[in-house]
């Protein structure tokens, strides 16, 4: 661990004691990058809450205002860029840790203004930041975080800062690379897969601590240092305390293999290889307006790219090119896109690898083009004709056949004169069929009274006399202005028939 710390050029901090005495550091090499992030996460909220219990005393010191561990780990709240791999999201799930994702720019970047903002808001809220996990060389678009920006804000807010440089960290080995590295200094922990790209098969993945004891704190308990069998200077290092399982495999032994039969020369040749061809990939994307890059400035071995336009046509390049069986990409999202990944791997991959897998992207994207093309074509073909019933039904609309427009117009105004009187007696409403049957000319006085009666008592008969020719029509509106007008012929009738006429006058009478 500690010849990879030095030829990856990460800070000194990191070295064991046996390399350099001065340091509080560890390495360790773990089972996978995830496994390394959720420890990490671990150590930092174990280290959050011995930092808070000076201000929190315990329930037991302060029984009426004092805080339960559970308490304080409710206060606790982590960062990640959301770009990072879900492996940290899972590793808050848990350690039982609230996460925020944080946005990431245009460059899948979280500026430390974003980081800032959110530290405030939470704190206004009560909680406490204690752990955020940047990323350098994501899995979707290998973008990475400036840590020059969020460092001195998680230093600020004395927040573990973590770095996941599962993939690209490797690169580090590159003197010329180096700038990428800037900031480490800021970083308390991190973690680097040799199985991802330095050649070394799984599973192998470097993870450092800055302050060892707070790792061992975590793992082996508050009072370590009296419990647990110290070595002395801590050489060899007490591996068991590091993870989850008290024995490990021999992963040491592999990347050993690997860093003897290379030399450090041989991994920096190996990554500098992929580094050119993604860039000649890179241009090849560039040159050709069909498609556009995706993802952060820097693309170590990995171009990110996709077709312009709708998701659909870059997913189905996509299935199309692993379909022929050729070459293997696996596609991804970023900001809502999506995008395909195209990774150098093989370690002996070169110009012509990359101009071959060039030509059956550019043969599939043609294909795929000239069919959405064509379907584009039936689209619009039924976009116009969409469009033209359209303005025809507008056109009618605003234009209506100038008899119906009179008939409605007078609809409407019967409608709203009659609207009243309609719900004011069911009995004019078939009050016809009395008169037509003449009692009351012909001298029945109590036959119009009794047939009211009748009809309050069986609301069932209330109906209109169809029988009428003007009544038919197959125009619903003109249909109700009909009846309407019917009725208002009833009304009139009624109002005038001997019997309402006695029946006004002996109230006149009576008042
Ligand atoms: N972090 C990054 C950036 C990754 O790309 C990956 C895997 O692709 C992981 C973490 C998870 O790696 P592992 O499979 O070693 O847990």
């Amino acid at each position: 661990m500690d010849w990879c710390c030095k030829f990856l050029g990460l800070p000194a901090f990191f070295l064991s004691t046996y390399s350099e005495p001065r340091s509080h550091g560890q390495g360790i090499l773990q089972c996978s990058a995830s496994e390394a992030i959720f420890y990490s996460m671990i150590w930092a909220r174990e280290d959050a809450v011995r930092q808070l219990r000076p201000r929190f005393p315990s329930k037991k010191d302060d029984p009426v205002n004092g805080k339960t561990r559970a308490d304080l780990l409710n206060m606790l709240v982590a960062y990640c860029n959301n770009e990072c791999h879900c492996c940290v999201e899972r590793a808050a799930m848990m350690g039982c840790i609230r996460i925020r994702k944080l946005k990431a720019d245009k460059k899948g970047v979280v500026r430390s203004t974003t980081l800032l903002n959110t530290i405030e808001e939470d704190m206004a809220k009560g909680l406490i930041p204690f752990f955020h996990c940047a990323i350098i060389g994501s899995t979707g678009v290998t973008s990475y975080d400036d840590l020059m920006e969020v460092g001195p804000v998680c230093q600020k807010y004395h927040i573990w800062l973590h770095v996941d440089a599962a993939y690209a960290g490797s690169a580090f080995c590159c003197p010329e690379l180096a700038y990428l590295k800037q900031g480490y200094e800021y970083v308390w922990s991190t973690n680097i897969n040799t199985n991802k790209w330095m050649m070394c098969n799984f599973e192998a993945s470097l993870h450092w601590v800055r302050y060892r004891t707070k790792a061992l704190a975590a793992f082996a308990g508050p009072k370590w240092e009296s419990t647990t069998y110290q070595y002395p200077n801590n050489v060899p290092p007490d591996l068991k305390h590091y993870g989850v399982a008290s024995s490990r495999r021999l992963r040491a032994y592999k990347l050993y293999c690997v860093i003897r039969n290379y030399g450090v020369e041989g991994i920096r040749r190996y990554i500098r290889n992929h580094v050119s061809l993604a860039r000649l990939f890179e241009a090849y994307v560039e040159r050709d307006p069909r498609f556009e890059l995706c993802g952060g400035s820097f693309r170590f071995g990995l171009v990110t790219f996709r077709l312009k336009g709708y998701n659909s046509l870059t997913q189905k390049l996509n299935d199309a090119i692993n379909a022929s069986h050729k070459i293997h990409m696996v596609p991804s999202h970023f900001h809502d896109k999506v995008v395909i990944r195209f990774a150098l791997c093989a370690e002996y991959a070169n110009e012509r690898d990359v101009d071959d897998a060039w030509n059956a992207i550019d043969h599939h994207a043609t294909e795929i083009l000239h069919e959405a093309q064509e379907e584009f074509k039936n689209d619009r073909a039924m976009r116009d004709t969409f469009v033209q019933q359209r303005k025809h039904d507008t056109y009618f609309d605003y234009f209506p056949h100038p008899d119906h427009a009179e008939k409605l117009a007078e609809a409407q105004h019967v409608a709203k004169n009659l609207a009243k009187s309609l719900a004011e007696d069911a009995l004019i409403k078939d009050a016809d069929n009395t008169a037509v049957d003449g009692s009351w000319g012909n001298g029945d006085p109590d036959a119009f009274a009794s047939y009211d009666k009748k009809l309050r008592d069986n609301p069932e008969m209330v109906r209109f006399n169809f029988d009428e020719d003007y009544l038919h029509t197959d125009d619903p509106q003109l249909y109700k202005v009909a009846s309407m007008l019917h009725l208002a012929m009833l009304q009139s009738t009624v109002a005038n028939s001997p019997e309402s006429k006695k029946s006004k006058s002996r109230h006149s009478t009576d008042v």
